[in-house]
């Protein structure tokens, strides 16, 4: 049984001051319930106030990358080792937003998540087309090509991750893969992750994921959760979405 896992993706916004609100109001909301997981994963800068605020609390907190390295002279890094001193029980890696503006390469994705894991932090690993390659029919390619990095990466720790299937044009667009597109990429991905030797990795959907659709992606015997961006600013939203 793997249950659903909820996770929030803040993106590059917050402030000490709304976030103290958002955090204590998820804090406060988030009751403990059999196969429900729900965590947030916040800027670097405010790790320390997402540790201080949900410490003791059900909701559980990560990063939204890291490193690829341990330790040295990586200026603007972020080690594993870092994060799980902040208590961080995730780091997403490999979000498109990362691969479009950062140039991230597949590789690179690969090494963040074999890094995380060697620092006790679960990576999230993100694959995903964008609109062009799904309308040239290039879906299942381009996302077995981007996992496959990071089964390669991994060899027997692949069974430790969390994959996020988050097509590209869905992101921040309002436009949302149907339940039955997102089954098609899950059932795929679910037959990669078997073949490599990991059964039950959590698959989440990402993309304009909200209160009102996430009930009928979560039912989809492959969707195991969601990654939200947008609707995980909203506290009650993201509730919500972690009871569907
Ligand atoms: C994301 O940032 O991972 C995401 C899926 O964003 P949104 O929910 O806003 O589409």
């Amino acid at each position: 049984m793997r249950g659903k896992l909820t996770v929030g993706n803040w993106k590059m916004h917050g402030g000490l001051t709304e976030n103290a609100g958002r955090l204590a109001a998820l804090a406060k909301g988030w009751h403990a319930t059999a196969g429900r997981t729900l965590a947030v994963c916040v800027p670097f800068p405010y790790l320390a106030q997402a540790r201080e605020v949900l410490s003791g609390s059900e909701v559980g907190w990560g990063a939204q990358d890291v490193s690829s390295h341990a330790a040295g002279a990586y200026t603007g890094e972020v080690s594993g080792a870092m994060l799980a001193d902040f208590g961080c029980r995730f780091a997403i890696v490999g979000h498109s937003e990362r691969r479009q503006y950062h140039g991230e390469r597949d590789e690179t994705v690969g090494a963040k998540a074999r890094a995380a894991l060697a620092a006790g932090v679960t990576p999230i690993a993100c694959v995903g087309e964008t609109l062009a390659e799904r309308d040239a029919g290039t879906t299942g390619e381009v996302v077995e090509r981007q996992l496959g990095a990071v089964v390669d990466a991994l060899g027997a720790d692949l069974a430790r991750i969390v994959v996020a299937y988050e097509p590209v044009w869905a992101i921040g667009t309002g436009r949302t893969a149907t339940p039955e597109q997102a089954q098609q990429v899950h059932a795929a991905l679910r037959r990669r992750m078997q073949q490599a030797g990991a059964r039950d990795v959590p698959l989440l959907y990402g993309g304009s994921v909200k209160a009102a659709n996430a009930a009928a992606l979560y039912a989809m015997p492959d969707v195991d959760g969601g990654l939200v961006g947008g609707a995980s600013l909203d506290a009650n939203e993201l509730l919500a979405i972690a009871r569907s």
